[in-house]
């Protein structure tokens, strides 16, 4: 039936909108349904031309077609990297598009920033933009940031170094891969393991919610899942230690129902479980941080911003504390405690996995299991549950989440960076956000040396695979060649998206029948090469 303003309304409204129709398809099809349009300069001819970037490859928020093909790449990376029997070889590779693209995309920002600055306009937006594309870049498998070290590392009075807790310590051997075991048959085993970490308790819980809410420790909550990342370096810098050897892992951080962070790692080698367990418990994490036990301003009356000078006092004008200072005067207090203190719960899960078999696959669909929605969204509970979440959320507003929280100020310090515009429980970072539960860090934490290549490799992997198939190389093009510019929203120049996810699966479906095409063709050349495999 076609489309005809002279049918009856009803069977009218019955058809599908064309719009959700092209939504579909591009979805069955595994095409980015949120592509990001981009300008793309060829330096060398002159031309340019508009490029839809899967959402994925941007900080943008990412698709369902785009969270799957992710979810797929974690997988591979995974699977890769768990059971390898040979040391990886670890040479920086040529960069990608993609990360050119980022690194170019920040340094406009960066200028957009400065600008503003110049012009004295508020550059907390464009701040965070950058603090996201910060993470976007090494999360695209670059490492370390742009710019470089931009300050001097602060060297801690040695009297805060943290020890390392009372462990078994075996001799340092020069190896990433875990020990073989080999049968009375002559097969060689490659165990390796599966550790589920978890926080502890702040308040019995039934069906994951608080039993007593006024007694649930939701500050202590709020405080470890903001620094649980820390942790867990802590953990793994002791599980090598103990181990003996430099112990590769691939690890997601998950939400638990209780909105606790925990973790999942898959380790490659094995240790034995009691050690696990024991390393488990004596490891944790102090944050050295100004005391927050005492608030100074508050409500109406809170610190002024003045150019110069920095923030001061609203009623004696003096000027607090900058973070250095405030850090120099914890150094030189005897009597000062940590901030807070952070170790591991009692539940440390330790199962034994060997490569290629079934169980060593369902850990790998379990470890990437949530990666496509944060961690606030992979909870579907009810009303308690809600009631829960917006009370863990107020615990956040007023924590320092970082040294540049504008939360300082409610202390009395000023944050590191200060700048103005900063207000106490109005913190732009992604650790105060109900999605994200405290838990700003990396979701999936992957050791330099598990697959021998990061996430934008095995990207280029089946990317390489692909040109290879149709007989074409994947020449390196010159860095330089292509200069990127966002598009502004509206440009007349982009088609609709109906349009552009069309011609998207279009693209793919060539691809599709040209490949098809080929494995046919080898596989005719493979017969004809030896009659007798056929
Ligand atoms: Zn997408
Ligand atoms: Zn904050």
């Amino acid at each position: 039936m076609t489309y005809d303003r002279a049918l009856p309304r009803a069977e009218r409204l019955r058809m599908p909108w064309a719009r959700d129709v092209a939504l579909e398809v591009a979805k069955q099809h595994g095409v980015c349904i949120r592509p990001v349009a981009l300008k793309r300069l060829d330096t060398t001819t002159g031309q340019s031309e508009i490029i839809d970037v899967p959402c994925g490859a941007t900080m943008e928020a990412v698709c369902p077609p785009c969270a799957k093909r992710n979810r797929q790449l974690r997988m591979a990376q995974c699977r890769e990297g768990w059971h390898l029997d040979q040391e990886p070889a670890i040479t920086p590779d040529e960069p990608n598009d993609e990360q050119r693209w980022l690194v170019e995309f920040r340094a406009d920002m960066q200028a957009r920033r400065d600008a503003a600055e110049q012009d004295g306009d508020d550059t907390t937006d464009l701040d965070a933009v950058l603090a996201s594309l910060d993470d976007e870049i090494n999360a695209a498998g670059m490492r370390g940031h742009v710019l470089g070290r931009t300050t001097a590392k602060r060297t801690r009075s040695t009297r805060r170094r943290q020890d390392a807790p009372d462990l078994p310590r075996r001799k340092m051997v020069n190896t990433t891969l875990g020990r073989t075991f080999t049968g009375s048959d002559g097969k060689v085993y490659r165990p390796s393991l599966f550790v589920t970490l978890t926080l502890p308790s702040y308040g019995k819980v039934r069906d994951s919610v608080p039993v007593d809410p006024d007694s649930y420790d939701y500050a202590r909550a709020a405080r470890d899942a903001l620094h649980f990342s820390k942790l867990v370096d802590r953990f793994v810098q002791n599980l090598r230690r103990v181990a003996g050897y430099d112990v590769q892992y691939f690890a997601a951080v998950e939400p638990q129902k209780r909105l606790a962070p925990h973790l999942h790692m898959a380790i490659r080698g094995t240790l034995p479980r009691a050690e696990i367990k024991q390393i488990a418990a004596a490891t944790y994490h102090q944050v050295w941080w100004p005391p927050v036990n005492q608030v100074v301003f508050d409500g109406e009356r809170l610190p002024v911003w003045e150019q110069e000078a920095g923030y001061l006092d609203p009623d004696t004008g003096e000027v607090l504390p900058t973070w250095d200072e405030a850090l120099d005067q914890l150094d030189a207090d005897e009597e000062a405690e940590p901030l807070h203190v952070i170790r591991f719960g009692d539940q440390v899960d330790v199962k034994g996995v060997l490569s290629g078999t079934p169980d060593a696959d369902q850990c790998i669909r379990y470890l990437s299991k949530y990666l496509t929605k944060s961690l606030g969204e992979s909870l579907d509970g009810g009303q308690a549950q809600r009631e829960h979440a917006a009370r863990f959320v107020d615990a956040l507003r007023f924590e320092p989440c970082s040294p540049t929280c504008a939360n300082w100020l409610r202390y009395g310090i000023q944050p590191k960076g200060a700048k103005a515009g900063m207000t106490p429980g109005r913190c732009r970072s992604k650790a105060h956000k109900p999605e994200h539960l405290g838990y700003a860090g990396r979701r999936v934490l992957v050791s330099r040396k598990w697959s021998n290549k990061t996430l934008a490799e095995h990207k280029q992997d089946r990317r390489t695979w692909v040109l290879e198939a149709l007989g074409q190389t994947n020449q390196p093009t010159d860095p330089h060649r292509y200069v990127w510019r966002p598009v502004p929203a509206g440009d007349a120049n982009v088609p609709p998206l109906a349009v552009r996810l069309l011609r998207t699966v279009a693209e793919r479906q060539r691809w599709r029948a040209h490949m098809a095409q080929l494995e046919a063709q080898a596989q005719g050349q493979d017969l004809s090469a030896n009659p007798r495999a056929a």
